[in-house]
């Protein structure tokens, strides 16, 4: 007979793989087991798990009465790790033994794995995620940044300051790849002034697998093992000496695993080395000519463009190009000029840097934007490449972004869904029928999850606020006004992203008079919060934070606006599960498209948006608010402030008065329709799965040598 494991081993096994991160059920569990040292432990189950031996938790589980719900879950799990009747079964069947490789700078997956910056992170963990729920073969390739992005606090003159933790891999759900005989398997990449090795972590993601390239180990020089311990550290060197490892170094390791993708996916430019090591590869192993190889090598290149923000995009000089690529160049019989025209928009001229950017184009049959609004924008960006092409023939595509629905989705909201939806909706989200079941839902019903939702929220705000005044070092008076901070009844408007420039988070702010006389209504109570990171090197998003945090300190709005710091995934979800409206204020047409209001959406709440990115095509006039009209002014500082004045103009006009009108009940009758309508128009199509299927069908199929499905169903 097999013996039976312990409760112990079941919750060990599961703890090593995320998969339990998007189960609310499995990550009560691990809660449960010690709620508190699971808050002081960053929600780390491995940890977590690191205080227990077998016995101990065995008598844990006596006295709590985990036995069945531990059985349940692993039950659960062992289904989903088993079950083969997928949508990728069917759909992507071609992929088969070869995977797609989807490579990204930053994965966000979990609070407790800090290796992502903000969207572009958050949205490769998504994909890793969907791409596990719907059976579809993929890995991840990206780098272990053992001191992650950076923790953020803000000093007495409200300046942000950075911290560095190192988080070693040994307390995280990080295993070593060996080779046959047990040693550590190492990859090197070759450059003009030496050898850059490193080790790969293998990370589980539910059905997915995520490597990450790792420069810390003994045969490097001191410099070079501290070359991943920062994402988005250093200077230009830095960034190139990541880029080539990202690339280079992810494709021989995946070689060196036995790994042959079928696809390379490049999300974001950083990754655009990779296609040149697989024709190094193709020259070398298969005996195919240059020009042959490129043509194979790209015509599997799947490249994602991310943002019209020219800093976006890494641009480097010859020298710096010729140090860490020539090599590579040289092997594959490229001289130098040959090299730098292929990052170029114009081969010929030598004044132009090599750009990541112009290369993934070269180098990819598919190329998508995030949304549609970023497709117009990025062929009229890019259409320099394509000189003979009009406009609408320029070749990017677009595929909107979307949200892991079960990762963002409130375990609250998620019983109501479960109520009225179909029964197997979760493994249906992509289709729209499912979400129109939505509509059953009773006003009252959702008003109440809702509002749980956001006292949760509010309650959670005020232990961090005022564990910050108190690390801050402000006085005891002061922390103790800060933990009443925020009124549960009031109108709670959200505001967190990175804070870079563009976004704007000070907008509301241009006509301060104005909205101070807005917030003043006392029958009328209004609320923000804010929360994000500037990057370490960006003074201007710096000044942001501090503007905001010193209205925080004015007595007027003491307690109103709060500033809660250290923005991550997990203070995120309690964001966007809790708020009544989400605001999002960018400069069009900036945002290429953005996520976190999908998350929003999901769990109830409303978007306030300028008509940018994904809430262009998104906004039908019911389903949340809409800032302006969608025209720009070429002059930055007119469109700032026709931007400000229509965002005043729509909180005071549209969003005050809807929220306060009520019916006997107490219930705002007219905002609950849109909440409503919110979920059954959007859920369905600004959700991960959707955008994963879309990429399958559209671009990993074809790009692996089948016809698209759009294609065969027609035939
Ligand atoms: C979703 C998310 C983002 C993306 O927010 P945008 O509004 O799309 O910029 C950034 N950071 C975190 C932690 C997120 O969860």
């Amino acid at each position: 007979m097999v013996q039976q494991k312990s409760l112990y081993e079941k919750l060990r096994e599961m703890s090593q793989n995320f998969w339990w991160s998007w189960q609310p059920e499995v990550t009560n569990l691990f809660r449960q087991i010690d709620p508190v040292r699971w808050t002081q432990l960053g929600h780390n189950p491995v940890l977590l798990l690191d205080e227990y031996t077998p016995e101990k938790l065995e008598k844990l589980a006596n006295v709590s009465v985990l036995h069945s719900r531990i059985n349940l879950a692993y039950r659960m799990w062992q289904e989903y790790m088993e079950s083969d009747q997928t949508w990728g079964a069917t759909h992507t069947g071609i992929l088969g033994r070869r995977p797609v490789a989807y490579f990204s700078a930053e994965f966000g997956i979990h609070e407790s794995l800090p290796i992502y910056s903000g969207g572009l992170g958050v949205l490769a963990g998504d994909h890793l995620k969907s791409a596990s729920d719907l059976g579809v073969p993929l890995v991840g390739i990206g780098l272990f940044y053992d001191e992650g992005y950076f923790s953020q606090h803000i000093d007495l003159d409200g300046w942000q300051q950075e911290s560095y933790t190192r988080t070693l891999a040994s307390k995280l759900p990080l295993h070593p790849v060996v080779d046959a005989k047990g040693n550590r398997l190492q990859v090197s990449v070759t450059t003009r002034t030496g050898k850059i090795h490193a080790q790969i972590w293998r990370v589980n993601v539910g059905r997915t697998t995520l490597f990450l390239l790792d420069t810390d180990v003994t045969d490097n020089s001191a410099e070079d093992r501290e070359l991943t311990s920062r994402l988005y550290g250093g200077d230009q060197r830095t960034r190139i000496r990541q880029e080539i490892m990202l690339g280079i170094g992810g494709v021989k390791a995946l070689n060196a695993m036995g790994i042959f993708p079928n696809v390379i996916h490049m999300n974001e430019g950083h990754s655009a080395f990779a296609p040149l090591e697989v024709i190094r590869i193709r020259m070398k192993e298969d005996g195919l000519t240059f020009d042959a190889a490129l043509r194979e090598t790209s015509s599997s290149g799947v490249f994602t463009t991310h943002t019209p923000v020219p800093a976006g995009h890494d641009r480097f000089h010859s020298a710096l190009l010729e140090e860490h690529v020539g090599p590579l160049a040289d092997e594959i019989g490229l001289n130098h000029n040959s090299l730098m025209g292929m990052g170029r928009v114009d081969p010929q001229n030598p004044n132009e840097p090599f750009c990541m950017t112009v290369l993934a184009f070269k180098l990819s049959r598919y190329t998508n934007a995030v949304s549609s609004l970023h497709g117009f924008v990025s062929r009229r960006m890019w259409a320099s490449l394509w000189p003979w092409r009009s406009e609408e023939e320029i070749p990017i595509g677009h595929i909107t972004n979307g949200v892991h629905v079960p990762t963002w989705l409130a375990a609250q909201m998620r019983v109501l869904y479960d109520r009225v939806l179909p029964n197997n909706w979760f493994l249906r989200t992509g289709e729209p029928e499912v979400w129109a079941g939505f509509e059953q839902v009773t006003p009252g019903e959702l008003w109440e999850t809702h509002d749980a939702l956001k006292s949760r929220l509010i309650a959670y705000a005020r232990t961090r606020i005022a564990r910050q005044a108190e690390r801050r070092g402000e006085s005891a008076e002061t922390i103790a006004q800060m933990s009443g901070a925020l009124d549960p009844r009031a109108l709670t408007i959200g505001f967190a992203r990175r804070f870079a420039p563009y976004k704007r988070a000070d907008l509301i702010l241009r006509d301060l008079e104005l909205f101070a006389e807005l917030m003043s209504d006392a029958s009328q109570p209004i609320q923000f919060l804010f929360a994000g990171k500037a990057h370490p090197a960006d003074d201007q998003g710096k000044q942001i934070i501090q503007r905001i945090y010193k209205l925080t300190q004015e007595p007027r709005f003491k307690g109103k606006i709060v500033l809660l710091e250290d923005y991550d995934i997990n203070l995120g979800r309690h964001l966007v599960q809790g708020v009544d409206v989400w605001l999002n204020n960018p400069r069009r047409p900036l945002e290429a498209s953005g996520t976190s209001g999908q998350k929003v959406v999901l769990n109830g709440g409303l978007n306030c948006s300028i008509l940018d990115g994904w809430w262009a095509e998104a906004y039908d006039g019911s389903n949340g608010f809409g800032i302006g009209s969608g025209r720009t002014h070429v002059d930055q500082d007119v469109q700032d402030t026709r931007d400000g004045e229509n965002l005043y103009k729509v909180l005071h006009e549209e969003v005050i008065p809807l929220y306060y009108t009520r019916d006997r009940d107490d219930l705002p009758q007219e905002w609950i329709k849109r909440m409503k309508r919110a979920v059954r128009t959007l859920g369905w199509r600004f959700n991960a799965d959707r955008m994963v299927m879309d990429y399958a069908s559209t671009m990993y199929v074809p790009a692996a040598g089948g016809l698209s499905c759009n294609l065969k169903q027609l035939l």
